[in-house]
């Protein structure tokens, strides 16, 4: 019997295994398999083709045998492949490749065709064995898959927002350029630091979305990367489970679960929300500003003449008696009692101008009260001062708590009266035109209030003014800076106004301290 290349010889060149099974079976065994099996000559003439070779080229036994093996290539296949197949199996190797084959018909399919040479006793090579199955589904469907996985990718490479998949252990699978962007900006590996983040946000709400697969959207998340400006993204996270394609999961499925993370930068939009939203307040306090401006204006003319109406009522009060103690009185013809009924006649007409003047002092605007984060409201007041701050070349040190409370109140009332204090530090400074400018402001939690400080370095207020600098009218700038002196008692009406107290240290000496102290809102932990 001739000998097959060692391989395969191996298998069979055992003796006792060639005598356990005749030798026809040999045969059958051929016949009968489902590969296509032919056995050629040296020059690949097919000697031999089992029907399986007939059912798959469509030839008749007749029609194929004697003929060359060429008869089947459909001549697309590379020269180097058929170059690659000879030089391997004339050096009796067993070649294994994939060719397009054409059928009798004219039909193409790719052929998994594996060629060994028969080998005889003398070592030489004197036939070829011929197996190979029609793959052109297999491959069909793994070009489709190929296909949809190119698509996939490059719809994913494509999207503006970063795309990221994670298997259970949060190792990256897949991501694209928008992603790898995030990792020059952000480090490795934005995705784990997000979910971090995300993850504290939510708290037991992340494992329970993610124990029954349910989508988590648009959370948005700021990261705050060393020495630069802070990022914000609105994260989206899918969950889905792919069946395991292991050989150990084929008769037990198991199911592998990835988590997808869309990830959308929304630092500018951000930027330009918080842009708006303090260009809002400026107007709303500008506004404010301009009112109390007209409140005070007016109150002030109120002030101003209500002192010589009272000398004037004073005078009349004092003519009138005297009237009354003398014959005929007011008989009109007499110069007392004309003098006192034109001097009844103006305050009349004085009085009258006076309700008009009230009449036209703006209505303190109401707000609806509210949880507010005087942090917050520090923080927006410093934006807005900033160009002002940096201009006088005052240093501005903010000490805070990380976990502020907040009180309940009006907010932009609240604004107004941190405005007024930081207002008359600044204006602290233009007096004491020192070099060391430095405004400390402190917002810390107390048992049962929020506590502000705010400090400047100015000239600071004597003791005996203390009490005085808080009543209508007082002021100690002098008429040059055009001061009603009603700052303080506004901002001494707010504070009352929300149950709470304002005061001057009277322990500091290095210029005033400001102390204002606001109730707490109720079942506040942290924030509201
Ligand atoms: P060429 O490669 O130009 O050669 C022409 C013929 O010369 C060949 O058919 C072959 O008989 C002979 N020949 C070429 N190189 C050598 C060499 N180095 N030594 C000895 N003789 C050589 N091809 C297919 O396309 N489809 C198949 O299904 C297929 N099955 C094969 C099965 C077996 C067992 C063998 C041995 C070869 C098979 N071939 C098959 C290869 C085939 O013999 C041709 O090499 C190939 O089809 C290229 O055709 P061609 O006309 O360009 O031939």
């Amino acid at each position: 019997m001739a000998k097959l290349p060692p391989e395969i010889n191996a298998t069979v060149s055992d003796d006792a295994a060639v005598k356990s099974v005749p030798e026809h079976i040999f045969r059958q065994v051929v016949d009968q398999s489902a590969l296509a099996i032919s056995i050629t000559d040296e020059q690949s003439n097919i000697l031999y083709a089992n029907p399986a070779f007939l059912r798959t080229t469509g030839y008749s036994s007749a029609e194929i045998l004697g003929q060359n093996q060429s008869r089947l290539s459909y001549r697309v296949t590379p020269r180097l492949v058929y170059e690659t197949l000879w030089a391997q199996i004339k050096r009796q190797r067993p070649w294994n490749g994939l060719l397009v084959n054409k059928r009798r018909d004219g039909s193409r399919y790719l052929a998994d065709l594996t060629i060994s040479p028969v080998v005889n006793e003398e070592g030489n090579t004197t036939h070829y064995l011929g197996m190979h199955r029609d793959v052109t589904e297999v491959h069909r469907l793994e070009r489709q898959v190929q296909n949809q996985k190119n698509l996939i990718e490059s719809v994913v490479d494509s999207a503006q927002v970063a795309i990221v998949l994670l298997d259970e252990h949060e190792r990256v699978l897949l991501d694209n350029q928008e992603y790898k962007k995030l990792i020059g900006d952000l480090g490795q590996e934005p995705a784990v630091t997000l979910l971090r983040l995300i993850r504290a946000q939510m708290d037991d709400a992340f494992e329970q979305a993610q124990s029954c697969h349910q989508n988590i959207a648009a959370r948005v998340v700021c990261v705050e990367p060393p020495r630069r400006a802070a990022r914000w993204f609105s994260c989206s996270i899918s969950w889905f489970g792919e069946q395991d394609v292991g050989a150990d999961a084929f008769y037990e499925p198991q199911q592998k679960h990835y988590l997808l993370l869309t990830i959308a930068d929304i630092s500018e939009f951000k930027r330009q929300q918080e842009a708006l939203r303090i260009n809002s307040l400026h107007a709303l306090l500008s506004e404010q500003e301009r009112v109390q401006g007209l409140r005070e204006s007016l109150a002030g003319a109120v002030y101003q003449l209500e002192g010589p109406l009272n000398t004037l009522s004073a005078v009349s009060l004092m003519l009138e008696r005297r009237l009354s103690g003398t014959p005929s009185p007011r008989s009109g013809t007499d110069s007392g009692g004309i003098f006192a009924t034109a001097l009844e006649d103006a305050m009349k007409k004085i009085h009258e101008a006076l309700e008009t003047v009230r009449s036209c002092i703006p209505e303190q605007t109401t707000e609806t009260p509210q949880c507010v984060n005087l942090n917050e409201v520090l923080s927006d007041l410093l934006k807005l001062s900033t160009p002002r701050l940096l201009g006088a070349n005052i240093v501005v040190e903010w000490q805070t708590d990380a976990n502020s409370g907040s009180v309940f109140g009006q907010p932009v009332q609240l604004s107004n009266l941190f405005k007024q204090l930081i207002a008359n530090a600044v204006e602290a400074f233009d007096e004491q035109r020192s070099s060391h400018r430095v405004l400390r402001i402190g917002c810390v939690t107390r048992a049962d209030c929020m506590e502000v400080s705010i400090e400047d370095s100015g000239p600071g207020i004597p003791n005996e003014l203390r009490f005085k600098v808080f009543q209508p009218f007082f002021t100690t700038k002098g008429a040059v800076q055009q001061h009603m002196g009603l700052g303080l008692a506004m901002a001494q009406d707010i504070v009352v106004r929300h149950g709470g107290t304002i005061d001057i240290d009277p322990e500091y000496r290095r210029g005033c301290r400001v102390r204002v102290q606001l109730p707490r809102a109720a079942g506040d932990d942290h924030v509201c």
